[in-house]
């Protein structure tokens, strides 16, 4: 049903001046935007990849960010959890509710969108534009991975070690800057923001761990929440080295509490954790190394009970006191 009231003013025109691409980089993309569903195809013995997510102003983003920004960073959170399953993205369909047209933002949000689909050849083949109170953004994305390879979150073992990429905790720290409003701590925030609103999805990382992570997923909500639920699905317990986590470089100059609480409880790191064999130490560190990004090992899993002993020989009492930290839920 359209009630024209939905309608954005000079919807279709909107569509073809933003969110038209011309031509494709996917050869598997046979017709984009334009009629009632796209169509692509799937590569034979491949798997499709679906994941979605939808971003409200003032929940998941501040009403003011620079659209260039939100652009990018509505693509990279779905682009994060095709590389949390070591799948290669293929396309994406974006859902816009906007409050009003403003032309100049339109065209800032596409180009931070374009630049990161461009980056991995990822193709807008459709989506839906509607008015709406709250500028909401839905992006599903589609990719493939060989079938039975995909690198889910039920796969580690018993003696298995546990990786993270990069480093963490530098965007929680930016949100709580953000929020604070200080001025004292402008020169900091203006070093880390990006960290916070311009993610860098690790696909090639999570390509590069076919065959070799044994379970995986990405750091969206904090590592201590995240990676319970790895555990829990594959019926794993974890020893932590809380001296072994890669705090970011803002972090350093923090207490400890602090920092570790902005690294395991604060959210929107982007990074891999994953599970691997003993036996591929110099394997992952050598992908590490290729890719220009920083793998460290923090922790093995050691029994069957699904919890997480945090350890520390600097800070044993902190470290035992982490269980009762909340991590991040949307619903406390
Ligand atoms: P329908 O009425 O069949 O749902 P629409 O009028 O909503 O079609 O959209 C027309 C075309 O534009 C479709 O191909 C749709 O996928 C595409 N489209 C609409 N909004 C967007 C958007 N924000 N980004 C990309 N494609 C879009
Ligand atoms: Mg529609």
């Amino acid at each position: 049903m359209s009630t024209g009231e939905t309608k954005i003013g000079g919807e279709f025109e909107l569509i073809r001046q933003f969110f038209t691409q011309k031509t494709h980089h996917q050869s598997q993309v046979d017709l984009g935007v334009g009629d009632d569903a796209a169509l692509f195809r799937i590569a034979s013995h491949q798997q499709c990849v679906v994941s979605s997510d939808l971003l409200i102003s003032g929940k998941h983003f501040f009403a003011d960010v620079l659209p260039y920004d939100l652009g990018h960073k509505a693509l990279a959170v779905n682009l994060s959890d095709l590389a949390a399953m070591g799948a290669e993205p293929l396309a994406f369909t974006l859902s816009i509710g906007l409050p009003k047209f403003d032309e100049a933002w339109l065209s800032d949000f596409s180009c931070g969108l374009y630049e990161l689909a461009q980056k991995h050849r990822c193709d807008l083949i459709g989506g839906d534009t509607t008015r709406s109170d709250e500028l909401l953004i839905n992006i599903t994305v589609l990719g493939q991975t060989p079938i039975g390879k995909a690198i889910r979150r039920d796969g580690a073992q018993l003696g298995d070690d546990v990786w993270v990429s990069g480093d963490l905790g530098a965007a929680a720290y930016a949100l709580s800057l953000l929020q604070e409003k200080k001025n004292t701590s402008l020169d900091i925030l203006s070093s880390i923001r990006h960290r916070l609103e311009r993610p860098t999805p690790r696909v090639d990382l999570g390509l590069a761990l076919r065959g070799i992570a044994t379970a995986m997923l990405d750091l969206s909500d904090g590592l201590a929440g995240d990676l319970s639920h790895l555990l829990k699905a594959s019926k794993c317990g974890a020893q932590i080295d809380c001296d072994a986590l890669p705090l970011a470089k803002s972090l350093h100059s923090l207490p400890c509490a602090v920092s570790w609480r902005y690294a395991l409880t604060g959210g929107d790191d982007y990074e891999l954790c994953f599970t691997a064999p003993k036996n591929k130490r110099e394997v992952v560190y050598g992908i590490g190394q290729k890719l220009q990004l920083s793998m460290t090992r923090i922790g093995c899993l050691d029994r069957k009970d699904t919890k997480i002993r945090w350890r520390s020989s600097q800070n044993s009492e902190l470290a035992t006191s982490i269980d009762n930290w909340s991590g991040f839920n949307h619903f406390s």
